[in-house]
């Protein structure tokens, strides 16, 4: 009995001296991992970044190689549609308008076609803009924790492109390129440019795309009852007279046209609006969110948030299209015009243009 005690008492005792053993093994390891990780910059968002990190650069690489796809697709649409428009539409406006409206069509339609493919060739082969990697005399900057180099104001990272992109508003697939300091105002031109133009075959199909869709809707019925007449074929009866080749090929082209440029000029033309409210308050997509929340804290502390790189709507649009002198409107809005923003895009001073000074600093 006694024997069976002593047993029971070791067994009992290695056991505790097992789990005491797993225990200092746990917190050991622990330690070490913590010192090996230890960051005095890690807090809550660190850790759910590192977690997401796969999901980013699954998404980052994705968005990379779609980037030529989209590209493509935005050339090959929009080649359709032009080439639609001449072989297909060009020949019934020549025969059946006036000469006031072809001389309108003619000019309106080749002007808003060169604008579209002028500011989308500058937007897509214009860099955005980087700050300098080396050591600068850039003052009162923060430093990016991906490239390790200066952030001027305005300036953010762009995990696609895998670098700091001056007064960044977003990385745009469709460009394949990210849109910066020196190539927003082709991105937002090519929108507009882009809207008018869906607008514009929208409004001036109207007529055609009716006549095109009754016209496939009696092709439909015509195929019907061919197919009908067919099955109960008899020597009597003669099939009713179908629709030609080239007779079918206008017909969809037109209603493809029509579907293409009005569905675009809606989406589109929402982007566009979202950005020129943008550029009245002079605020790139991303400070939206950021003065938005800093216009959230001040509220509480009863203060009154003041965008300091904005001088007045109607200043903000004249430095956003680089309009110093009232022919500027002309030369470099309505025509195409290669000429730089104002700014290096690395520290924002008042442009000559802004004609009255403002207090420059938010209140904080
Ligand atoms: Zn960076
Ligand atoms: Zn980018």
């Amino acid at each position: 009995m006694r024997l069976l005690l002593k047993c029971l008492r070791l067994g009992r005792r290695r056991r505790f001296r097992l789990l005491r053993q797993v225990e200092q093994l746990w917190h050991y390891g622990h330690l070490c991992l913590r010192s090996l990780l230890y960051n005095s910059f890690t807090n809550g968002d660190v850790v759910l970044d590192s977690l997401f990190e796969p999901v980013y650069w699954l998404v980052d690489h994705v968005t990379r190689w779609f980037g030529v796809v989209f590209v493509a697709l935005v050339i090959g649409l929009t080649s359709s549609i032009v080439a639609i428009v001449y072989i297909c539409l060009l020949p019934l406006i020549l025969q059946t308008y006036t000469p006031a409206w072809i001389c309108w069509h003619l000019a309106y339609g080749h002007w808003n076609l060169i604008m579209i493919v002028f500011h989308y060739y500058m937007a897509i082969t214009t860099s955005p803009g980087h700050p300098p990697q080396a050591k600068n005399d850039l003052t009162g900057v923060s430093i990016c924790r991906k490239c390790i180099a200066p952030k001027p104001a305005r300036t953010h990272h762009c995990s696609i492109c895998n670098r700091c992109v001056l007064k960044m508003d977003h990385h745009c697939p469709w460009l394949n390129n990210c849109v910066g300091h020196y190539n927003h105002r082709y991105f937002f031109s090519f929108c507009l440019f882009m809207t008018m133009g869906c607008i514009y075959c929208s409004i001036s199909g109207w007529d055609m795309f009716r006549d095109a869709y009754a016209a496939i809707e009696r092709m439909k019925l015509l195929e019907k009852e061919r197919l009908q007449v067919a099955a109960n074929q008899t020597y009597y009866q003669t099939p009713p007279p179908t629709f030609t080749f080239r007779q079918r090929a206008f017909h969809k082209s037109v209603v493809y046209l029509w579907v293409l440029c009005s569905s675009v000029a809606l989406a589109l033309g929402a982007l566009t609006l979202w950005h020129a409210a943008l550029i009245t308050r002079g605020e790139t997509s991303i400070e939206r969110h950021i003065n938005r929340k800093e216009r959230q804290r001040l509220q509480k502390k009863g203060k009154v948030f003041r965008n300091p790189y904005s001088y007045g709507s109607w200043d903000n649009w004249k430095v956003f299209l680089g309009v110093d002198v009232p022919r500027h409107w002309l030369t470099r809005v309505l025509l195409p015009s290669p000429h730089l923003p104002h700014g290096t895009g690395l520290s924002w001073d008042l442009p000559p243009c802004v004609t009255e000074q403002r207090a420059p600093l938010l209140a904080i």
